[in-house]
């Protein structure tokens, strides 16, 4: 049976200290959970949130890295120094990066590739737009994303990569997919990962995000396919994320 991933994705919120005290506060609230818990903070605040975490069930995420290990590319952060610095997971391709950071599915393939190779868990994310929804086009938009991410990865690494399936049209905008919805494009990108690798397929995590909250947390993660959220403004208090983690 696949775990459930419940991932806190703080995007540019939070200072290094708000970061501990909230981990400080969470990790009491979820300490008897079963659900993978991460949270995904700023790069200035994943060391005091890697400390707050260690000997708890929580761990901590970035948001973007590099796909070289070093180099001239002033401003990045590569995939070594956040493992150096204890990072598990790593938020590759999220539909902000794209939209406002130029990242393409073929640095997103880059970037999955380095993260396994430095030994960081990559929360790889895909979803349409509102139009390609409006056009009918979801399915073969969102197959594809996958399918380039994806590329060239080994069965074994494409078993380990978790994916985020968040329709943009639902991020930040309070909508939420229904239930019915997501499980559907969910189950579409499950069928795409048994075209490219069948034994893996069914190992592969597949959450859902998109204004997920306390009040539809339950709903969502109780879907058959759904094996938990991505979860951006509701994980930003404490005791607001903890309810979608012990949903
Ligand atoms: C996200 O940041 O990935 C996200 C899903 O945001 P929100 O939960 O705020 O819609």
């Amino acid at each position: 049976m696949r775990k459930k991933v419940i991932a806190g994705n703080w995007k540019m919120n939070k200072n290094a200290v708000e970061a501990e005290n909230y981990i400080n506060e969470l990790k009491e609230l979820v300490k008897d959970s079963t659900n993978e818990v991460v949270v995904c903070v700023p790069f200035i605040a994943l060391c005091k949130a890697i400390n707050a975490a260690k000997e708890t069930n929580i761990k901590i995420g970035a948001q973007n890295m590099h796909f070289e290990e070093k180099g001239a590319y002033t401003g990045e952060i590569s995939p070594k120094m956040l493992r150096d610095i204890g990072v598990e997971y790593v938020i590759i391709g999220h539909s902000e990066r794209r939209e406002y950071f130029n990242e393409s599915d073929e640095t997103v393939n880059k970037k999955l590739k380095s993260a396994f190779e430095y030994g960081l868990k990559p929360i790889l994310c895909v979803g349409e737009t509102l139009t390609q929804r409006e056009e009918g086009i979801t399915k073969a938009w969102v197959t594809n994303q996958v399918r380039l991410a994806l590329d060239g990865l080994t069965n074994e690494q494409i078993g380990n990569t978790i994916i985020a399936y968040e329709p943009i049209w639902a991020i930040g905008t309070g909508k939420t997919a229904s239930s019915e919805d997501a499980n559907e494009v969910i189950r579409w990108i499950r069928e795409e990962i048994k075209n490219i690798c069948r034994e893996v397929a069914e190992n592969v995590i597949i959450q859902y995000g998109g204004s997920v909250k306390s009040e539809n947390a339950k709903e969502l993660f109780e879907m058959s396919d759904i094996d938990g959220g991505l979860v951006g403004g509701a994980s930003l208090i404490a005791e607001e994320f903890a309810k979608i983690v012990n949903y």
